[in-house]
């Protein structure tokens, strides 16, 4: 991935505050040497407003505004683990661009990356910052993404960064055979990570992974 200089130039400081959130990922349990490398090298403080920008190292969830949130950098790390596979990664969709952060880490990881947001000025954020970083291999659309984006499907990984309450069965259709989908389920207060891997045509495998908050999955767009 190419990162460009005003991005990296944050001074020796801001790079000894990114080792240490690596050395804190680490200490949670996030083994994936692929994984803290993509960390490592996606500049956080870039997808969160300028006030808040002295806390983007921090392993914490920041508002980017209307009333949404960049997830935890452990979260990120977690999820991410959790849909890349031994073999190539090829193809990913992201439900919840948000401001775009865990998009970036996975168009490190995969070839091609798809990615819905059904909140206009958070996309248009998103795709700005693509663009500045050069992440070209992305592809962000604005839709409601409940139900996947079947036009695109199948898909090797699918990864949700909203919750719905219960899993939507057109994401489990549009999972690649072998493909891994992770997604936070449940109401709010009472969210489990679930990872499912479609092992064949008709047999999928669930295993809940820990316990979880995010922001809940809504319809429509605006
Ligand atoms: N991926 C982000 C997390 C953003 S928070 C990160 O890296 O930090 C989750 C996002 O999911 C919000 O921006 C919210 O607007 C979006 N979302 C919720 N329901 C959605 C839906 N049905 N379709 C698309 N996006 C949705």
């Amino acid at each position: 991935m190419s990162i460009k200089a005003h991005h990296v130039g944050i001074g020796m400081t801001s790079q000894r505050t990114r080792e240490r959130l690596i050395q804190r990922l680490k200490e949670e349990g996030i083994r994936d040497p692929r994984v803290l490398e993509a960390i490592r090298q996606t500049p956080r403080h870039i997808f969160i407003e300028e006030a808040l920008a002295s806390r983007a190292y921090e392993d914490t969830a920041l508002p980017i505004g209307h009333g949404q949130t960049i997830s935890q950098p452990y979260i990120v790390a977690r999820m991410t683990e959790l849909i890349i596979d031994e073999g190539a990664c090829q193809c990913v969709l992201e439900i919840g661009t948000g401001c775009g952060y865990q998009t970036a880490i996975l168009s490190t990881l995969f070839d091609k990356v798809n990615t819905v947001e059904r909140i206009k000025p958070l996309l248009e954020g998103a795709r700005r910052r693509f663009a500045e970083m050069s992440l070209r291999n992305i592809r962000p659309r604005l839709t409601d993404g409940g139900e996947g984006w079947p036009s695109h499907a199948p898909f090797d990984a699918i990864i949700a960064t909203a919750a719905p309450e219960e899993i939507p069965e057109g994401l489990l259709a549009q999972l690649a055979i072998g493909g891994r989908l992770v997604i936070p389920v449940g109401k709010e207060g009472s969210q489990v990570l679930a990872r499912i891997v479609r092992e064949s045509e008709t047999r999928y495998v669930r295993e809940d992974i820990e316990k979880v908050s995010f922001v809940p999955m809504l319809s429509g767009v605006k």
